[in-house]
């Protein structure tokens, strides 16, 4: 049995990760989560799978928990040190990082010194703090195994080959998003609804916006450099409408390998859960007979931000944050309808064109340049409205 820590419970990957705990009850499972404030969802997971610790972080919603749940038994915890310790639980087999945005960095980060297997689907703490994570998961032996859906594509294409120095070129595959087909110009007056309306995922509001403005690509690519140690010259961005083959590997005697299965995060979850034998789920399957596969060059009005993406993948030390924080900041805008869809690509350019900030590398210099690139986002926001 493998006890699992679930951060982010209660958003869209968290219940994917659900979705497969409950169909192998006999082999995980779920010994805590944590979450953000939606306590009704919470409540939900607690009364179904039981686990033994809850963690919220904003702490209204750990008092309205408390109240209503004090016949629970179930231990509740919150603050930096009490997150510490339950990763550090000596129970806990796998960390499962699910929650969205920057605001995963801290839970990442923490789970990379644990020296247990981490499950990845926090992007964002990658794009920021890769060069503090990666050599922090090596040294105290935390396994990391990517669950976005690409990048578990690559590990799986990868796994069972000979070195990385094999490896010629990787394909990391795009579905375009709900824009599809559309120029930029044509974007002008798309609605949140529109552009929250992804055509094969349905995810939380952030990535869907992320996957329609192209940035997510540009993020996984940021995230691929850092999980894969390698240059972002191997990796090449396609779109590719179906979202069947989630990503190709080409090896340097000219075989291409690629992952298939239908859009379904639980796919690379239960790939990534597995142990010597592979989770047994009920998936859709692919009839090949009718399959369509087509790919198209990454739109070329949107090349600026894929150069943008290159560039932080080269220069690295802070500008992965501040490519991170503008990106956050444009979103919430977006989403909020204090700006138009196609600002958002304004808010990151100008915000990455002012900021300018040191090379030194700490989770306090992260957080500070998060910080400030914020209020600079912010400005640029306000000035639009
Ligand atoms: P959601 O918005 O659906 O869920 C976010 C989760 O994070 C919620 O459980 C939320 O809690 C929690 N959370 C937010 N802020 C905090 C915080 N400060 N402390 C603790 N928990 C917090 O996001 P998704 O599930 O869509 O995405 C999660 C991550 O996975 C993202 O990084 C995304 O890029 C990545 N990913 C997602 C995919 C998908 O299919 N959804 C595919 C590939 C990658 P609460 O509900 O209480 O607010
Ligand atoms: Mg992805």
């Amino acid at each position: 049995m493998k006890n699992i820590l679930l951060l982010g419970a209660t958003g869209s990957i968290g219940k994917s990760v659900l979705s497969v705990i409950n169909e192998n009850k006999s082999k995980l499972n779920l010994f805590g989560i944590s979450l953000n404030n939606n306590i009704n969802e919470a409540t939900k997971i607690i009364n179904e799978l039981e686990p033994s610790f809850i963690y919220i972080e904003d702490n209204a919603a750990l008092e309205d928990f408390i109240n209503h749940n004090q016949s629970k038994d179930i231990i509740h915890l919150n603050g930096d040190k009490e997150l510490k310790d339950l990763i550090n639980h000596q129970e806990v087999d796998i960390i499962i990082s699910a929650i969205s945005g920057f605001a995963g960095l801290k839970a990442t980060h923490l789970a990379a010194s644990s020296g247990k297997k981490i499950l990845l689907a926090n992007k964002e703490s990658i794009v920021t703090g890769g060069d503090l994570i990666l050599p922090l998961a090596k040294e105290n032996n935390s396994e990391i195994i990517p669950i976005d859906s690409e990048h578990n594509a690559i590990f799986q294409c990868l796994s069972g080959e000979k070195g990385i120095e094999d490896v010629q070129k990787i394909t990391i595959t795009a579905s375009g998003g709900p824009f599809i087909n559309k120029k930029l110009s044509d974007l002008k007056d798309v609605t949140k609804s529109d552009a929250l309306n992804h055509p094969n995922w349905k995810m939380g509001s952030k990535i869907s916006i992320d996957s329609a403005t192209l940035v997510n690509k540009c993020l996984e690519l940021i995230e691929a450099i850092y999980l894969f140690d390698l240059d972002e010259k191997y990796f090449d961005l396609v779109v590719h409408p179906q979202s069947i083959i989630h990503s190709i590997v080409t090896y340097v005697d000219g075989s291409s390998i690629c992952q298939l299965s239908k859009p379904d995060m639980r796919i690379p979850i239960a790939h990534a859960l597995s142990d010597e034998n592979r989770l047994t789920i009920d998936f859709n399957t692919l009839d090949f007979t009718k399959l369509e596969l087509s790919f198209q060059e990454f739109p070329r009005d949107r090349i600026e931000i894929q150069d943008i993406a290159r560039e932080v993948c080269n220069k690295g030390g802070l500008l992965g944050t501040i490519f991170n924080a503008a990106n956050e900041i444009a979103v919430e805008s977006f989403l909020s309808e204090q700006i138009k869809f196609v600002e958002i690509y304004e808010v990151i350019y100008r915000t990455f064109d002012k900021c300018n900030l040191s090379n030194d590398l700490s989770l306090e210099t992260i957080n500070e340049a998060d910080m400030l690139t914020r209020i600079e986002a912010q400005k640029v926001v306000k000035s639009l409205v």
